[in-house]
């Protein structure tokens, strides 16, 4: 028989996550038994750092691989045998595969950001881009967008310290890039000298509504590409597109990092486009 898979999602509040069904719809699609289970930490009654004893014991229990999010992808960092060159630079792991008895820790946000840009905005200028925000999703972010050819790249952030840190750890990483950080309170500026925008902040979130920048400064060419995906059409995008800047939603990051996720997991390359359907549908 083919064999079949069971994987977990590790977090806060995951019991509403999108990514369970996207996985075992294309493990169904493939032919292939796949359960995924959510581990939350809020319903458990468990602090952030018990993400240690939860991928012990997943690995004991014979899951093939966990997803880390919210507030674990760091915490989990020093329990894993070992990180993919990309998840150390970028100090998260959302992904962790066990093989042979190791834990792997894998980042596939970066890789999913970066094939969502790729395709949605495959001709986009990208020499100078501003990135805003500086958490998990954005140190995924600035790796993505380097690693996709960036080569200007300004990092703001509230936390001017959050900012900096970031701008020195990519950019150690990317030394043929410039990477310096702006000021998040004068987005006028950076806006005007950028290419694009990802916005990678939770602002525009459904519990936290609102939009990061003053809407007329959205003009094109400016591109705008956003990291929230709760809703999929942002603030954010609605006046970048009615001011007629080209605009990318986050949906297909959350697509992406759970088809290379899967394809970890597995060893089975999934029909991305089919996981993109699928995703639209639920
Ligand atoms: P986080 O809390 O780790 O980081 C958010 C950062 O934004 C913080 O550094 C904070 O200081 C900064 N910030 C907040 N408001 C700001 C503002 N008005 N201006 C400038 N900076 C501001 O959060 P995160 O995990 O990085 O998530 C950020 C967003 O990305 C969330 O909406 C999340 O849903 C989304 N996300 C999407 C995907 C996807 O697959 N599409 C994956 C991960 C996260």
């Amino acid at each position: 028989a083919a064999p079949s898979y069971l994987v977990g999602l590790v977090g806060a509040g995951v019991g509403p996550s999108l990514t369970p069904p996207m996985h075992e719809r294309e493990a169904a699609a493939s032919g292939r038994r796949l359960i995924y289970r959510t581990i939350d930490i809020t319903d458990l009654g468990l602090p952030a750092e018990s993400v240690a004893e939860l991928v012990s014991a997943a690995r004991r229990l014979g899951f093939n691989g966990l997803n880390i999010t919210h507030p674990c992808k760091q915490l989990v960092l020093p329990v894993l045998d070992g990180l993919t060159a990309d998840a150390a630079a970028i100090g998260a792991v959302n992904t962790v595969v066990f093989d042979g008895g190791s834990a792997i820790g894998h980042n596939t946000d970066w890789s999913g950001f970066a094939r969502s840009l790729g395709r949605g905005l495959p001709h986009a200028p990208r020499d100078r881009v501003v990135l805003l925000g500086a958490g998990g999703a954005g140190a995924a972010v600035a790796h993505a967008l380097l690693a996709s050819g960036v080569r200007e790249l300004c990092v703001a952030d509230l936390d001017a310290e959050r900012a900096g840190e970031l701008a020195e750890r990519v950019g150690r990483r990317f030394p043929d890039a410039a990477v310096a950080t702006g000021d998040a309170a004068a987005p006028g500026r950076l806006l005007a000298w950028a290419d694009g925008l990802v916005h990678a902040t939770p602002v525009g979130m459904a519990h936290h509504p609102g939009i990061p920048v003053p809407p007329e400064l959205l003009r094109p060419p400016l591109w705008v590409a956003d990291a929230v995906y709760r809703p999929l059409r942002t603030e954010l995008l609605r006046s970048a597109e009615q001011n007629g800047c080209p605009t990318l939603d986050g949906g297909g990051m959350a697509v992406f990092q759970a088809a290379d996720a899967f394809e970890l997991f597995t060893g089975l390359v999934p029909d991305r486009d089919r996981m993109l359907t699928h995703f639209h549908d639920l």
